[in-house]
């Protein structure tokens, strides 16, 4: 038989709040299985008969152990523990049934207010016992009941919560045809996803909360729907590590959906919503801390450094040599004819004369205007973004681009779009045709900065 969710409740610790919810949460009941070893161990910790192998039995899931703890404390001390804490209790496990919102206040109890050797024990399961899942991204305390009575089939339970020593996120998981270790799988999973606060997007008529992998998930699909995956990958990243790292800095909301911060669309297809799990709570960082994590269309053969760009951005991202990498791009070349009188729109004098001044990597860094009343210099990315707010970001696309005048016309050949700061979208897209994993593409375009698990 394969293992199906029965039910699933992830909810605010402290609050009791629901955050999410699948299945019939009220109806759903089974065996409680080894869950039932946390009344018992907390019944042995108010007894003050706890001793130093409690935490590793309960991790463990020691059945002897507990049994021997159970006659020695006696059905009726127990019973008292069992009722206070809303679960049910008899000598026969195999008889008992319990349904979700019972184990939902058996966890709010626990997290909130629980013997700290049923806590440790708790936390020791995640860390090692039979709770212990590969690769989880958070700390994880919990216990796991599994029910092999024949009468329904396998049945599992998972409850916890996290982070292990501060609880703010609970989950409980009932799993048809799984074991409680199965059911922990799906349980930190979900606490992965819940326990990262949502991010607040601007949309036309108001501002939407998802969740941080959803939101990620959106971003990849808007910006890189039909990219390799290792290019969505290494997007989702920096999607990622934007989001959070922007968090609260656009008035009410975190983020806006335009190409001022990122691209959004809402319900992603299934290879965005595989790169934003594949590389889930995964952030770019420096020092501990989250790093810029800008990008664009594409730089022509070599990025910008951030210094001339956003002097105060910390750490400046360097100017990186992208090859032959970015070649496919629609945007490698572009031309613009303009005439003197739709630049003195953008600039606000009309140019008689235009020469620029050429910085690493080939990007603009100084542009000099004269004119009737002598001279504007303005920086390189600072003159697209005049010129191209006129006459359109498809038509002048970089500031990495030559200049030459013909009577009252300028003739701009340029390569890439867009900023030019930190990884070429197209770059990396040739990237990971080329083998490259998202890791390589990221180490790129990013020297020197590292991926790490976001910490809530
Ligand atoms: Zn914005
Ligand atoms: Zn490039």
């Amino acid at each position: 038989m394969i293992a199906s969710l029965a039910v699933l409740v992830v909810f605010d610790v402290a609050s009791g709040a629901t955050l999410h919810r699948e299945g019939p949460v009220e109806s759903y009941e089974a065996a409680p299985g080894s869950t039932i070893k946390l009344v018992i161990a907390t019944a042995a910790a108010e007894a003050g008969r706890v001793d130093s192998s409690l935490p590793r039995a309960l991790a463990t899931s020691d059945n002897r152990y507990f049994k021997r703890l159970e006659s020695a404390l006696g059905e009726p001390a127990i019973q008292r523990v069992a009722r206070r804490l809303g679960m049910p209790y008899g000598t026969d496990w195999t008889r008992l049934r319990v349904r979700a919102p019972a184990l939902v206040e058996l966890v709010r109890q626990l997290a909130l207010a629980g013997p700290a050797p049923v806590r440790e024990g708790m936390r020791e399961c995640g860390e090692y016992g039979t709770c212990h899942v590969d690769a989880a991204r958070v700390e994880v305390a919990g216990k796991t009941g599994t029910d092999l009575t024949p009468r329904e089939g396998l049945q599992g339970w998972f409850v916890g919560w996290a982070p292990a020593e501060r609880p703010r996120v609970g989950v409980v998981v009932g799993l048809r045809g799984g074991r409680g270790a199965s059911a922990a799988r799906t349980g930190t999973t979900a606490l992965e996803r819940f326990l990262l606060p949502g991010v607040r997007v601007q949309l036309a008529d108001r501002i939407a909360v998802v969740p941080v992998e959803d939101y990620v998930a959106g971003v990849v699909e808007a910006e890189a729907r039909d990219a390799p995956g290792e290019a969505q990958k290494a997007l989702a990243v920096l999607a990622r590590t934007f989001a959070l790292r922007e968090r609260g800095r656009h008035g009410t909301a975190d983020v806006c959906p335009r190409t001022h911060c990122q691209a959004f669309r809402d319900r992603p297809g299934a290879a965005a919503q595989l790169a934003a799990r594949e590389t889930r709570l995964e952030v770019l960082t420096h020092a501990d801390t989250l790093s810029p994590a800008h990008y664009f269309s594409t730089c022509g053969g070599h990025t910008a450094g951030s210094e001339a760009i956003w002097p105060e951005l910390r750490p400046a991202l360097p100017d990186v040599d992208d090859g032959e990498f970015c070649r496919a791009s629609p945007h490698l070349r572009w031309q613009a004819v303009l005439e003197d009188r739709q630049l003195e729109q953008a600039l606000g004098v009309r140019p008689t004369g235009i020469t620029v001044e050429t910085g690493p990597g080939g990007w603009v860094a100084r542009v000099h205007v004269q004119h009737a009343g002598g001279e504007r210099i303005l920086g390189g990315e600072e003159f697209h973004l005049l010129v191209a707010r006129k006459v359109g970001w498809s038509a002048f696309k970089s500031a990495r681009f030559t200049v030459a005048a013909a009577g009252t016309r300028f003739l701009f050949r340029g390569t890439g779009m867009g900023h030019g700061v930190g990884l070429c979208q197209w770059g990396a897209r040739g990237r990971a045709e080329a083998g490259a994993s998202y890791r390589d593409i990221l180490a790129a375009y990013f020297p020197g900065l590292s991926i790490t698990h976001a910490r809530p």
